[in-house]
């Protein structure tokens, strides 16, 4: 047996026999062509990219009614890329002024632009290089007349679970995927955000990435157990560890089965403290997955996904609709619309500074107060949508007070100028600001009193609390959200909310980990937001904890400067 650790993606369990994709890069011949055959190698690339994009094209047009929407948007990005002229029209001068053949040019010009992304700051950006190995790989396939997805056919009338076993895994052939019986996928590289992660965890399907050798490893028709909560797979394991497996993911699915019928009970717990549970979406179209885990409102919409993978800003309009559709779909229950979190970001609009330091660079509400028309219009959809229920203004990475009053302005202004125009909003639509740069949280007690809430972003706190890069995988084993430091800037927050009888709540990852329910409750901690499917577990928690004594625990705890065990709170 071989046993592979990586990051679990998507969670639950999945056995069945290994489908191991095609090669990861393909082995393509370089030379030199003759002057007299450059036009006829232009022609030769020209009409792969076109079959290419045909292809695509077939692929996008049949998506079956029922895939994820982020398929449809990750092939949209292809096909964007397909025609972008960085990569299109610089291979064609590589073919016209080096005489590369068409696969050389390509592969340069594809790694330099891939090399460009991996230099971005912001980790979505960072993970669209993939994108363009991706689409390089799939034009390469194209030239060399063969399949991107192997011998996955021969597989597809098994009456077996199949495990998708590959080193990346595009949109594209996600969606070929589909058709196949698959339980869970595993690959070797991959992150968080990355289309496996992506797609595997809207599909409810366990994934597990960063396997680094999965593809080498694993044979076509190997047994294969992935286990997405302790992020790893076995190949080929002993009978007794098999049916130790089958009993676990039998207890699982039947945990989930019977989550569902948390849904519609209130979160208290066991001494009568309400506790409000609130869903993280990206996009309008999550609502109904948010609604049907039972969230009370939208505690975090990260408007920047309106944003990315496209070469054109939304506009207002396009924006508005977007927020209206969420505002609509939630009926009465709060909206919370962050303004955008982006960093320094060319795809916006064609700047190519790569900041030295990214994270503590222009990004966030520092990015918008540069670039007050892109905020306003923002603002004025956001107001906008307002008319249709209840929205609040989340600003993100607040650090300083001008920052507020600066931010402040804007939005007063944008409010006077829809006034002006006889524009319908709602005139008490709530601010708030994010709590995730230490600065803010050590100084609270002004900022508690500039806003109407506060969310804290454990992401970023706890990144820029003990100074590690949130996306380095080699510095992840230090990221700790349990670090005493992360606990007291989180319970000085709540606390600065309570005196100035504030909402606090949680919006960063930490909210969504059942494992660390109890430890925020202690921390007197009322609000929690966090991805749809992640509610009810966190419900179960909440209806199960005692609060009292949970705050008396953690406080003593605190007070000892102690780092605390959360396993230490559970009785
Ligand atoms: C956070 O920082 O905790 C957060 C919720 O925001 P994001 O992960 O989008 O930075
Ligand atoms: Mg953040």
């Amino acid at each position: 047996m071989i046993c592979l650790y990586g990051r679990g993606v998507a969670s639950g369990y999945a056995m069945g026999r290994a489908v191991v994709m095609g090669a990861a890069a393909l082995e393509v011949a370089h030379y030199r062509i003759a002057p007299e055959a450059i036009d006829a190698e232009k022609s030769r690339f020209s009409l792969a990219l076109k079959d290419t994009t045909d292809e695509l094209q077939v692929l996008i047009d049949t998506l079956p009614a029922d895939a994820p929407r982020e398929l449809a948007a990750l092939l949209n990005v292809h096909q964007l890329l397909l025609s972008d002229p960085l990569l299109t029209d610089e291979t064609l001068l590589l073919i016209e002024q080096r005489q590369y053949n068409a696969e050389w040019a390509l592969t340069t010009q594809g790694q330099l632009l891939g090399e460009q992304f991996s230099a971005m700051p912001d980790d979505y950006l960072r993970e669209r290089g993939a994108d363009v190995r991706q689409v390089v790989e799939r034009v390469l396939h194209t030239l060399a007349g063969t399949g991107a997805l192997g011998n996955l056919e021969a597989f597809t009338q098994s009456d077996e679970p199949l495990i998708v076993v590959a080193h990346d895994i595009s949109p594209a052939d996600m969606i070929r995927l589909r058709g196949a019986r698959f339980a869970g996928f595993v690959t070797d590289l991959g992150g968080p955000t990355s289309h496996t992660a992506i797609v595997a965890r809207s599909m409810g399907v366990p994934a597990v990435v960063a396997l680094g050798q999965v593809r080498t490893m694993a044979r076509d028709g190997d047994f294969l157990i992935v286990d997405g909560q302790q992020a790893t797979v076995l190949i080929n394991p002993p009978a007794a560890q098999t049916r130790a497996y089958e009993s676990m993911a039998l207890q699982y699915a039947q945990s989930r089965e019977s989550l569902l019928t948390l849904r519609d009970i209130a979160a208290e717990t066991l001494d009568g403290v309400r506790i409000g549970l609130q869903a993280n979406i990206e996009m309008p179209d999550e609502v109904p997955l948010a609604l049907s885990q039972g969230a009370q409102g939208i505690g975090l919409l990260r408007s920047e996904f309106l944003f990315m993978g496209r070469s054109s800003l939304p506009s207002e309009e396009e924006q508005f609709a977007a927020y209206q559709s969420v505002v609509q779909q939630m009926g009465q229950r709060p909206v919370t619309i962050r303004t955008l979190d982006l960093g320094a970001d060319k795809t916006l609009d064609g700047e190519a500074t790569v900041a030295t330091n990214p994270a503590l660079g222009q990004r966030a509400i520092r990015y918008c107060l540069a670039r007050p028309e892109l905020f306003q219009t923002q603002l004025r959809a956001i107001l906008r949508a307002s008319a249709f229920g209840k929205v609040r203004i989340l600003i993100p990475m607040i650090t300083s007070l001008s920052e507020v009053q600066a931010a402040r302005e804007i939005i007063d202004s944008v409010r006077n100028e829809l006034t002006a125009k006889g524009q319908l909003f709602d005139d008490h639509v709530e601010i708030g600001a994010m709590v995730e740069v230490p600065a803010m949280a050590i100084a609270i007690e002004p900022f508690a009193r500039a806003f109407d809430f506060l969310s804290i972003g454990t992401n970023d706190l706890i990144q820029y609390t003990l100074g590690i890069d949130r996306a380095d995988a080699d510095v992840s084993s230090l990221y700790d959200p349990l670090h005493p430091a992360v606990l007291r800037l989180i319970a000085g927050t709540i606390n600065a909310g309570q005196r100035q009888r504030i909402p606090v709540s949680v919006c960063g990852e930490m909210a969504g980990d059942a494992r660390l329910t109890r430890l925020l409750l202690g921390l007197g901690l009322t609000e929690f937001s966090m991805h749809p499917r992640q509610l009810l577990d966190v419900k179960r928690e909440i209806l199960g904890a005692h609060s009292n004594a949970l705050r008396t625990k953690v406080a003593s705890a605190l007070n000892r400067a102690d780092s605390i065990d959360p396993d230490h709170l559970n009785d």
